[in-house]
């Protein structure tokens, strides 16, 4: 899904010293590097975005992922005690406080499962953890399914801190069915029915659409999918307009 993978390297802070951790030590095989994902990249070190701005596209570097939701959750101005600071916490800062601990719960639970001492700093846990799912997976311990499913954590993790930054804009393929499942509505807990098939934009991402229905899940990424997707459901998808909202958004908020 992520589009920053574009052939160049995103380069990861230096001070990122996890190598002389015990955690990488005991995970890491003799002389195997594993190649982080571009998701572990962008959670555990700094990385770079390219903002359009009008017709150019500017350059911008962002810290770690997980730095930038620790600091939604504690202000730097702030300590975390002290009365009140519940109650004047905003509904941002609640959201970022459950991803944060629902991460480090996920992530602390597997390398507790494996017998991996965790290193009590999440960015070096991650690390921890993406070694060892690696290793496990390399050694025939670990089959592909439960694989493939704890390697996308990063994958969805990186993008729940990223939409709490920048929320992205969602834009509904109006009275259309997905091409794959044939649904056309969704209906949620309430019983409030709405478009399956969901645009999503997000500022530095090509654009995706997605199928809401959850037997289904068919997402179409960049440009061309969504095109296919258009075409597929008979529907002229303006991607023009829908990059101009992107640069209105990244120009707006960033
Ligand atoms: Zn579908």
């Amino acid at each position: 899904m992520s589009r920053f993978a574009s052939g160049r390297r995103i380069p990861v802070d230096p001070k990122e010293s996890w190598s002389t951790n015990t955690v990488a030590q005991n995970t890491m095989g003799e002389g195997q590097v594993k190649e982080l994902s571009d998701s572990m990249r962008r959670l555990i070190g700094s990385w770079e975005l390219d903002v359009p701005v009008g017709d150019s596209v500017r350059v911008q570097v962002f810290p770690p992922l997980v730095d930038m939701l620790h600091s939604l959750v504690v202000p730097s101005n702030n300590s975390r005690g002290g009365g009140g600071a519940a109650n004047t916490r905003n509904l941002i800062d609640a959201k970022s406080l459950d991803l944060l601990i629902h991460i480090q719960d996920v992530t602390r639970a597997w390398l507790q499962e494996w017998g991996v001492q965790g290193a009590g700093e999440l960015k070096l846990d991650l690390r921890g953890f993406w070694e060892k799912l690696h290793s496990l997976h390399r050694s025939g311990a670990m089959d592909d399914d439960t694989f493939d499913h704890l390697a996308a954590y990063p994958d969805t993790w990186a993008t729940k801190i990223w939409d709490l930054i920048e929320p992205p804009h969602q834009v509904p393929l109006r009275g259309t069915v997905c091409p794959r499942c044939e649904v056309g509505k969704v209906v949620n807990g309430d019983g409030d029915s709405s478009d399956n098939v969901l645009i999503t934009i997000r500022v530095g991402h090509a654009p995706t659409a997605e199928c809401r229905n959850g037997d289904c899940g068919a997402t179409w990424v960049g440009r061309d999918d969504l095109i296919e997707l258009g075409r597929a459901v008979g529907v002229e998808v303006d991607i023009d307009a829908l990059m101009e909202v992107v640069a209105e958004m990244s120009t707006d908020a960033l």
